[in-house]
């Protein structure tokens, strides 16, 4: 068990009876864990080749310290896998989360990675990053404009809404039921994918949504995706654009169907680009346009 290291050049030191050193790396993850979770914590997690030595030392120095459990649940994920072997820096097969946010999003990339159950070997594939991307523009629009139909939808309920509330109740339940057993992220993700489709395409054939249905329905999306999201939720997914912008682009939108209504379908064409170009999606249904927000990613 390496409780210290021989201090190496420019390396932070303490002395000791033997030499000048610093702590080994399985010991300052016992005092960090400790300082920060207490003597005993619930869930500690780690990758797969942690198990031993270095879990394993974690637990046996922690325990003889305190004489308490340490730690009642570990989580070793796998490996992710590049072109089917595991990656590697001295290979230069290898590629950096900066740089995988930076071109694909970071909810798209955490949609994809929390696709795979954390037990199971995890493949890194563009095309599937691809389909994650799919899942997540469908999230964006169903939550966003469930938002904005909680201001400016309609006053009365219709009875399929009511189904729809109904169905919210469920798609929860089994939600937690699939985060319960041993975190089924690719099932719970299922769950959200799902239901907002279901409610897109009601949407798609109303037009709109009552308030009270668009903010009783928000509330499935607020408790699950800020689980799978995280803080990203807030930021790339329940993004709400200011009132002044929110008219500005409906505006446009407005401008854009009227010239597709006169035939003029090349100028409404540039219409709908320049609203992309800043980064929101406009997509048609039979009978309606709908916005929202895509690309606003703060990390570009
Ligand atoms: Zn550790």
């Amino acid at each position: 068990m390496h409780y210290g290291k021989k201090t190496k050049e420019n390396e932070p030191y303490w002395f000791s009876p033997w030499h000048k050193g610093r702590p080994g790396w399985h010991i300052e993850c016992s005092a960090m864990a400790m300082k920060y979770l207490g003597e005993s914590f619930d869930i500690h997690a780690g990758g797969e080749d942690n198990i031993f030595p270095h879990h394993e030392n974690e637990i046996a120095q922690s325990e003889a310290a305190t004489g308490k459990p340490f730690v009642k649940y570990w989580l070793h994920t796998r490996h992710v896998l590049l072109k089917g072997e595991k990656m590697s820096k001295s290979y230069k097969r290898l590629i950096y989360l900066r740089d995988a946010i930076k071109k694909h999003g970071a909810s798209n990339l955490r949609l994809f990675l929390l696709s795979t159950h954390y037990r199971k070997q995890l493949m890194y594939d563009e095309e599937l990053i691809e389909e994650a991307k799919v899942h997540v523009d469908r999230i964006k629009k169903t939550v966003q404009l469930l938002n904005r139909f909680s201001i400016n939808g309609r006053d009365e309920m219709k009875e399929y809404e009511k189904q729809l509330i109904e169905s919210s109740k469920e798609a929860m339940k089994k939600f937690i039921e699939s985060m319960n057993d041993d975190f089924n992220t690719p099932l719970a993700i299922k769950v959200i994918v799902d239901f907002s489709r279901q409610i897109l395409s009601y949407i798609e054939q109303e037009g709109i949504l009552s308030k009270e249905a668009s903010r009783s329905l928000l509330e499935f999306f607020d408790n699950t995706c800020k689980i799978i999201f995280g803080d990203l939720y807030e930021k790339e997914i329940k993004v709400r654009l200011n009132d002044v912008i929110i008219n500005w682009i409906e505006k446009l939108i407005r401008e854009r169907n009227e010239l597709r209504k006169q035939g003029k379908f090349e100028e409404a064409d540039k219409i709908r680009e320049e609203i992309r170009k800043l980064g929101i999606e406009v997509e048609d249904s039979k009978n309606f346009t709908f916005w929202y927000v895509k690309n606003l990613n703060i990390y570009k």
